[in-house]
């Protein structure tokens, strides 16, 4: 067996017991594999472990491997910060965009998304630890850009998306997950249901998971580190 269809069964267990520890049902979180800065060979490995949900975050780096591994069925999941210069690819290529932050954006995707396609999955991507990080909406602006995405017919919003500042405290870790999900209580609230809670990573899952995640976002202890080198011009 390889090294990676290892760490992904280890992960897949974390998933399975943390859903067990908090009485949730099995098989309600799914785990999105971050394959940032690796390339088609670990992908494919993966894949052939059984995963098949993948997330990338730089579009130049993902298009060649989408193009290499088109023999799979993958569903790609866009999780990087979005440029108008990219909508177009991230429509026409993507089933999901978890990091939507923007209703220029949003207008961008759902007019770009190719019809036949149906419309694209979208998480509203929120910025629950404030300064530490610049990417997402504000909480208190969140319902009103996910009224306007809401709207767009190319677009189907799924849910909400977080990066909480990372902490090694897991009371901290869940204190910043449950706003998300507080966040997502307000939504149905006013009537804009969502099926999906878009957090957790490789150090954090658990707490997410508990604080009801739906998708995980599992990059390195899936597939290693990454190496700082390697980006959006990755080469392989
Ligand atoms: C890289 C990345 C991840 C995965 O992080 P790990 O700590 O490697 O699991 C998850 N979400 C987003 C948005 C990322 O950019």
């Amino acid at each position: 067996m390889t090294t990676i269809s290892n760490a992904l069964q280890a992960v897949q267990r974390r998933v399975v017991a943390a859903t067990a520890a908090c009485g949730r049902a099995p098989g309600s979180v799914q785990l999105l594999a971050v394959s940032k800065t690796f390339g088609p060979d670990a992908i494919r490995a993966a894949y052939h472990a059984g995963q098949r949900l993948f997330g990338e975050s730089y579009v130049q780096e993902a298009l060649p491997k989408m193009e290499a591994l088109r023999d799979l069925a993958i569903e790609w999941h866009f999780i990087g910060p979005i440029q108008s210069n990219k909508t177009h690819s991230i429509a026409a290529h993507f089933a999901w965009a978890h990091s939507v932050d923007r209703e220029k954006i949003a207008r961008r995707l759902s007019d770009q998304r190719p019809t036949g396609m149906g419309p694209l999955s979208v998480c509203l991507q929120v910025n629950v630890s404030g300064e530490a990080s610049k990417q997402g909406v504000a909480p208190g602006n969140a319902l009103a850009l996910g009224k306007v995405i809401a709207e767009l017919p190319g677009l189907r919003l799924r849910g909400l998306m977080a990066i909480p500042a990372p902490s090694d405290d897991v009371a901290h870790q869940r204190t910043q997950f449950r706003q998300l999900r507080e966040l997502c209580d307000e939504f149905a609230g006013a009537g804009l249901g969502l099926d999906t809670l878009s957090m957790g990573m490789s150090a954090d899952l658990e707490s997410a998971i508990a604080e009801g995640a739906n998708i995980v976002r599992v990059g390195s202890a899936i597939f290693g580190v990454r190496d700082k080198n390697v980006g959006h011009e990755v080469v392989f």
